[in-house]
């Protein structure tokens, strides 16, 4: 396994505490999650807020938000809360087309997949975790296609509806996946290892799995996995991890 380049980024000097949160898969006929997302943004008292991929269930082109309508409500969130304290973002599977135009539209500051952040005195990988899914080969084939900047450029010079069109048929073929009850890959114990021993860091902060738990990697090392949000789901899902300047952290369930 080769290993990806790793990006560094200091805490602000003031940070008391950093949100962590991933995997929202904000979309319109989720509207309880587009809700709980909206008053969390509104009101954390967390000094930075990292979303770790997969905020969005798609993302057809930054163009979308040109038009009225979900995504443009979703930006006029982001917007607000980048006004308060800085929003970090980094790509998920569903939301990597997330561009420089909507970044400088939001104030989001795009992140590179992994990036360590070192916050009192503790060095965090974050990631959104998908490169870590070694068992997932086609996948990672598909991941590379559509990370290259070639494929890009072709795909979003595509009408905006073409590219909708392209979204909502993947978005069927993982329902239809997740329908077939296949098992999805989990993150590889000793690539996570080699990751944290690379970047000098003490712990990995994902998403994209969805099984939110601690996992012992040995030699001090350990993987903390976000939650999936689902507000219509029962028990609903909704969580945020937060890292705090002590080098403490805690999972917060949403009031
Ligand atoms: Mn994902």
């Amino acid at each position: 396994m080769s290993l990806p380049d790793i990006a560094e980024l200091a805490a602000g000097a003031g940070w008391r505490c950093a949100d962590c949160i991933s995997d929202l898969h904000l979309q319109q006929a989720e509207p309880g999650t587009f809700d709980a997302w909206r008053r969390y943004m509104a009101s954390t008292p967390a000094d930075a807020v990292f979303i770790l991929g997969d905020l969005f269930e798609a993302w057809p082109g930054d163009d979308v938000v040109d038009e009225p309508g979900f995504e443009a409500d979703c930006a006029a969130v982001l917007r607000q809360a980048c006004a308060r304290r800085p929003v970090f973002f980094l790509h998920g599977n569903r939301d990597f087309l997330v561009g420089k135009a909507f970044a400088a539209s939001t104030g989001v500051r795009l992140l590179a997949d992994p990036t360590v952040l070192s916050f009192g005195g503790v060095r965090w990988l974050l990631s959104h975790g998908d490169l870590l899914c070694l068992a997932d080969a086609e996948y990672l084939r598909f991941r590379a296609q559509v990370r290259s900047p070639g494929w890009q450029r072709d795909f979003l010079a595509r009408p905006l509806a073409e590219r909708q069109a392209v979204a909502r048929a993947l978005r069927a073929q993982s329902e239809e996946r997740k329908r077939s009850g296949t098992a999805y890959a989990d993150v590889d114990a000793e690539a996570a290892r080699a990751w944290l021993r690379a970047a000098g860091a003490d712990a990995l902060i994902h998403g994209h799995t969805h099984r939110p738990r601690e996992h012992e990697l040995g030699d001090g090392l350990r993987r903390i996995v976000l939650t999936d949000w689902d507000l219509a789901a029962s028990p609903q899902r909704a969580e945020v991890l937060r890292v705090a300047a002590d080098g403490g952290w805690q999972r917060l369930p949403l009031d």
